[in-house]
């Protein structure tokens, strides 16, 4: 290996804040960090897929549903998380010509589904749109 970047980042394995769940569309990120923020959550284990919690909505049989799972299970194991956050976004890609009141019930929905899978956790879902954030459920 040759270093081509020096910086120093922290050795200590950490607690989160929480483990969210979010698109990787990145017209949002802004808005989603200042967002944790104000909710208090500083430090956190993020898991990016597209469509964000989707597969959660529907969850029987799905592969990315199962692999979501597993991403959350292992924020859980690494770092301890008390809070899962769930935010679906509008204009996703993953619901082409898709109303967004059809989007925030499927955030609902796979809320749902990880109470239920990780009953521990405090789960919160969120729709972010272009002018903020609402809460879902
Ligand atoms: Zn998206």
């Amino acid at each position: 290996m040759e270093k081509v970047f020096h910086f120093d980042s922290p050795r200590e394995v950490y607690t989160a804040d929480a483990c969210v769940i979010t698109c990787f569309d990145a017209r949002f990120d802004q808005a989603l960090r200042k967002f944790l923020k104000r909710l208090g959550i500083g430090l956190f284990d993020h898991v990016k897929i597209a469509g964000s919690a989707k597969p959660w909505a529907a969850p029987e049989g799905d592969a990315d549903a199962e692999y979501l799972l597993r991403a959350l299970r292992t924020s859980i194991r690494l770092h301890a998380p008390r809070r899962l956050v769930l935010i679906a976004h509008n204009d996703c890609g993953a619901y082409p010509g898709v109303a967004p009141e059809i989007v925030a019930a499927d955030i609902a929905r796979a809320a749902a589904f990880a109470r239920k899978a990780e009953p521990s956790l405090d789960v919160e879902s969120y729709f972010a749109d272009f002018d903020g954030i609402y809460r879902v459920g």
